[in-house]
């Protein structure tokens, strides 16, 4: 077992499972708010700060970076381990259909290679079946989600313009750092796309390309938790700026941008609440007498040895499918088509 512990926790507040976009926004989160986190990663542990390929040349790369079966994004993609195939987890699919599940098996997971382009729900994506009668509407509005994509767009660090195109909401003044100065093809599209009434404004990143206000951000998200305004501004301060060295997707040593890896679990280690245990694959979620979870069995991958570990609170942020697959999976008496299954959809309708 690979085990990184800031501090060892007896008793867990809340396990969360899988530490990319979503586990480790919900592990920071959490522990900056005192309760103790057990953090399941089925990945290895990852450190982009001494493994990132950023400043590799062609030279360093075999067959000139080209992608090969273990490596399809090429030899500069952050993703060490993962892919569209992953050895032990087969899947298959529908007769006729087509499905081509990309995943990351990491710390981090898909967070280290992403493209880093940061946008937001707009009303009408809240409410579509409102609107033209089609899917389901959200039970929140996108006036409810404002604040808090304010507040991520802070933490995480995301540049782009105030323009507000319809559905394509603004963020609060102050919010978003200013957009890099566009390049000559760029001025050229925007010259052509005037002509025809198209707007063309900068895209919204998760790329600094300042450096984050560290004596102010961290009061401002978390107004009067020294815990977490300590290690928030820790984390800041060891950002740099983007000075354009090469694709976001093989990870970023300067943590420029945004990624699990470098912006959430740092300081949510830092706070001495958080358990990581990587190589653990969670297999199913038990729940207590009344039906409510209590804990996750996983798999060891080193030693392939069961754990089951117990908490007051499991989130399952290990992606769109394979969270799908873990609820499947947890069957037992009160819920024999796997939890929190009662509308038999768990499985269905996905986009990953
Ligand atoms: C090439 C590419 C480019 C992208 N670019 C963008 C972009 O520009 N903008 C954008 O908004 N989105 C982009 N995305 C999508 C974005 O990366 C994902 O939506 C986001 O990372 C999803 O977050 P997540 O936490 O659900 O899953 P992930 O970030 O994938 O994290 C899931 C984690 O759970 C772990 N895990 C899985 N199963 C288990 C298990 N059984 N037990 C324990 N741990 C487990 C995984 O190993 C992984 O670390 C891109 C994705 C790809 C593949």
């Amino acid at each position: 077992m690979s085990a990184r512990r800031s501090k060892v926790a007896p008793q867990y507040d809340v396990i969360v499972v899988g530490s990319g976009a979503g586990g480790g926004m919900a592990a920071y989160q959490l522990s900056v708010q005192g309760l103790k986190v057990l953090l399941l990663e089925a990945g290895r542990d990852y450190d982009p700060v001494t493994e990132t390929p950023m400043f590799q040349t062609p030279k360093d790369a075999p067959l000139r970076g080209a992608g090969g079966a273990d490596k399809p994004f090429g030899f500069y993609d952050a993703t060490v381990d993962g892919g569209w195939r992953v050895p032990g987890e087969p899947f298959t699919t529908a007769p006729g259909s087509q499905f081509q599940w990309w995943r990351a098996r990491m710390l981090g997971g898909r967070t280290n290679h992403w493209g880093r382009i940061s946008l937001r729900m707009g009303p009408y994506d809240f409410k579509p079946k409102s609107r033209d009668g089609l899917g389901e509407d959200w039970p929140m509005t996108y006036e409810t989600m404002a604040p808090y994509y304010d507040k991520t767009e802070l933490l995480i660090g995301v540049y782009g313009g105030e323009e507000d195109l319809e559905n394509t909401p603004r963020s609060s003044p102050g919010v978003l750092q200013p957009p890099p100065a566009a390049r000559t093809y760029e001025l050229l599209t925007k010259q052509a796309c005037d002509h025809l009434k198209i707007p063309v404004i900068p895209a919204h990143r998760a790329v600094l390309t300042r450096r984050q206000d560290s004596a102010r951000l961290p009061q401002k998200l978390h107004p009067g938790n020294r815990l977490a305004q300590r290690v928030l501004k820790q984390s800041m301060d060891q950002r740099m700026a983007c000075f354009y060295a090469t694709d976001c997707g093989r990870g970023c040593s300067i943590k420029a941008n945004f990624q699990s890896t470098t912006v959430l679990i740092p300081p949510a280690m830092a706070t001495g609440n958080v358990t990581l245990i990587t190589d653990a694959m969670v297999r199913e979620v038990t729940v207590d007498k009344q039906g409510r979870a209590s804990g996750v069995h996983y798999i060891d991958k080193l030693t392939r040895v069961d754990h089951h570990v117990t908490a007051k609170v499991v989130v399952l942020a290990a992606s769109a499918c394979e969270t799908s697959r873990i609820m499947l999976n947890s069957k037992s008496a009160l819920f024999p088509n796997g939890i929190a299954n009662g509308s038999g959809v768990v499985g269905k309708y996905l986009m990953d």
